[in-house]
């Protein structure tokens, strides 16, 4: 279980005011000052409105708590190793953490949307036999500022009147099992007094921590996505083993259960290997298991990779008439474009090139 970690990067004594959000500040500040609720509202807006890091720039903060802000406190920023653009379009960021690990964020361009997908841990526990980022093992989760700080950042990068529009939690790591980090990171990403992002463009996917689905719906009205990937048991528990932890019957119950708002879907995303779940009878089953469920099916072709020489992508004809099966009944569906692929920033590529990296050094 993700534990809170409240201290700052290089300063372990000290405390980072971005790992809370805006009650969660206002407590501390409270405890530490007897401030009220405004003072700690311009704290907030200054780091993460103003962009501010250093307690004395807080210029509409009283001179005292400025002073022992500085002295107990501070605010992190992530550092920018790498920036690589695809011909695409699609932007990754690679950015170096205090104790010397990397994590991945990117940035996708869309017609009418910019979406950036985000991590939230080193490297993942979850061992997904397709996903090079399971490869890595978990190393840690992130503090909630490493999350919050990912969409500030990229921001500050962006021209004046360019503005990301979606954050999705797909990057690397599993979200729901570093809840605890994710929650205030998310309720930062939502408060108009920070990042103010609508709860409608945020989204986040999980493989199935049962337990910590219905937690997330309790904390955050944000979108929820569950990465599928199979039609029967047996198959998900070969690419996905959580399925031996929290089987697909008890995930879809999970689904069932969760409490969404009028209108809302959950999106189920199936990452498509050839010969292996991407029959017609894998479609019709799939309605099946999805009946009952509002939901949308993304269908992801998978990106082959040397280092998984048994998977393969389907064909574009295959991967369609899938869709048609699906389509025919009423689901809705789509069909997700390789994005970044020069660059290793598509699905389930994240952390390749922080190897190839760590090689080159
Ligand atoms: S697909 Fe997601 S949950 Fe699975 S190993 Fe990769 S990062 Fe972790």
């Amino acid at each position: 279980m993700a534990t809170v970690d409240h201290r700052l990067p290089g300063a372990p004594d000290r405390t980072d005011l971005r790992t809370f959000d805006r009650a969660g500040l206002h407590a501390w500040l409270a405890e530490q000052l007897g401030v009220d609720e405004g003072l700690s509202l311009r704290v907030f807006k200054h780091l993460w409105q103003d962009g501010r890091d250093d307690p004395h720039s807080f210029l509409r903060v009283r001179r005292d708590v400025r002073e022992h802000l500085a002295r107990v406190a501070g605010a992190s920023r992530l550092q920018a190793e790498t920036v690589l653009d695809s011909a695409d379009g699609t932007r990754k960021f690679l950015w170096r953490l205090h104790d010397g690990h990397a994590i991945e964020s990117v940035l996708i361009p869309d017609e009418d949307r910019l979406t950036l997908c985000m991590s939230t841990q080193v490297g993942c526990a979850m061992g997904c036999t397709f996903c090079l980022t399971g490869d890595l093992g978990l190393i840690r989760h992130l503090t909630a500022a490493e999350i919050a700080l990912q969409p500030m950042q990229v921001q500050a990068t962006l021209p004046p009147g360019t503005r990301i529009t979606n954050l999705v939690l797909m990057g690397m790591g599993e979200p729901l099992h570093n809840l605890e980090n994710l929650v205030p990171a998310l309720s930062v990403c939502l408060d108009d007094h920070a990042l103010n992002f609508s709860h409608r463009r945020i989204t986040v996917s999980t493989v199935g921590l049962v337990p910590k689905m219905a937690e997330l719906a309790a904390a955050l009205p944000v979108n929820l996505a569950v990465s599928l990937n199979s039609t029967t048991e047996e198959q998900r528990r070969q690419v996905m083993p959580i399925t031996r932890r929290h089987s697909m019957a008890e995930l879809l119950d999970a689904c069932r259960a969760f409490p969404l708002p009028s209108g809302k879907r959950i999106t189920f995303e199936y990452v498509m290997f050839r010969g292996f779940n991407d029959s017609l009878d894998d479609a019709a089953r799939l309605l099946q298991l999805l009946r009952g469920i509002p939901s949308k099916v993304n269908l992801i072709p998978y990106n082959e990779n040397p280092d998984r020489p048994l998977l393969q992508r389907p064909t574009d004809a295959e991967v369609k008439a899938f869709q048609h099966v699906l389509v025919s009944q009423g689901m809705s569906t789509s069909i997700r474009t390789t994005r970044g692929i020069d660059i290793s920033a598509a699905c389930g590529q994240l952390g390749k090139a922080r190897q190839q990296l760590a090689l080159a050094r």
